[in-house]
């Protein structure tokens, strides 16, 4: 199978992931690495509507928790319906502002968006920096490489494991040094880490991360039993539409020195 036609199938298989209650619009995204790794994600809403993400932010939640700061080289899209509304272009999907800055903050310069049309599979691509062409991101003033921490977190040490996962928050400015890792009923773990961004408003805290993370996993039908959080200042500032998801969860702080 060649590699457009790989991505294509992967973004097919998370559009059906997707959580729209709301503007029951799927949208799927796979960044693809400079080392051709690839971490998809789908956008999830809630009823409010600053909570949700996009498909863009979910796949960024699965590359930092998963293996750290990564530069992106590709943002493959596809979103809408194969039978779009007369009014609507929509097999053609930008991605969003906030998406662009969270895009930027980690993209090479010559990274492109690949949008492929969920009609007739037709493929559109774009340079990042044509869509944001004056963005102001963290690495323009922190030297901060990236770093690959892909290796295996180790749950029957959720200190350690709390450890490695902080490592993994992309930070330049080493003020939100943060993670969490979820346990579910069936003894499954999703996690998240900080991302910080140049603008406030596009930054997704820990416990946001694990928790998009957890709701386009397999294990989303389970119930979240445990949360253990590492957090600056010992803040774990938990959103009330999660605290429904939490409801009959034990939360457990671990101290660990940066
Ligand atoms: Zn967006």
């Amino acid at each position: 199978m060649n590699h457009r036609q790989h991505i294509t199938d992967i973004l097919n298989a998370y559009r059906k992931k997707s959580i729209v209650p709301d503007s029951n619009f799927s949208v799927a995204c796979v960044i693809e690495d400079t080392n051709r790794n690839l971490y998809p994600g789908a956008n999830i809403e809630f009823i409010d509507r600053t909570l949700g993400i996009c498909a863009e932010g979910a796949a960024i939640c699965k590359m930092l928790a998963e293996r750290g700061y990564q530069v992106i080289q590709n943002i493959w899209l596809m979103g809408g319906d194969a039978q779009p509304a007369a009014d609507m272009p929509e097999d053609m999907l930008f991605p969003c502002g906030i998406c662009l800055q969270r895009l930027g903050e980690l993209a090479a310069k010559d990274a492109k968006v690949k949008i492929i049309s969920p009609i007739d599979n037709h493929l559109t691509d774009f340079n990042l920096s044509d869509l944001l062409p004056h963005i102001n991101k963290f690495t323009d003033y922190f030297d901060f490489k990236p770093y690959d921490l892909c290796g295996e977190l180790d749950f029957n040490d959720i200190p350690s494991a709390l450890q490695m996962l902080k490592a993994r928050s992309f930070i330049p400015d080493r003020k939100k040094n943060e993670a969490v890792i979820l346990q579910t009923q069936g003894n499954h773990f999703c996690y998240g880490v900080y991302f910080a961004t140049c603008c406030y408003k596009a930054d997704i805290p820990a416990i946001n991360m694990a928790m998009y993370n957890y709701l386009l996993s397999d294990y989303a039908t389970e119930k979240i039993s445990r949360v253990y959080y590492s957090a600056e200042n010992s803040l774990l500032q938990i959103h009330p539409e999660f605290s429904k998801l939490l409801k009959d969860a034990v939360l457990t702080e671990i101290k660990i020195e940066n």
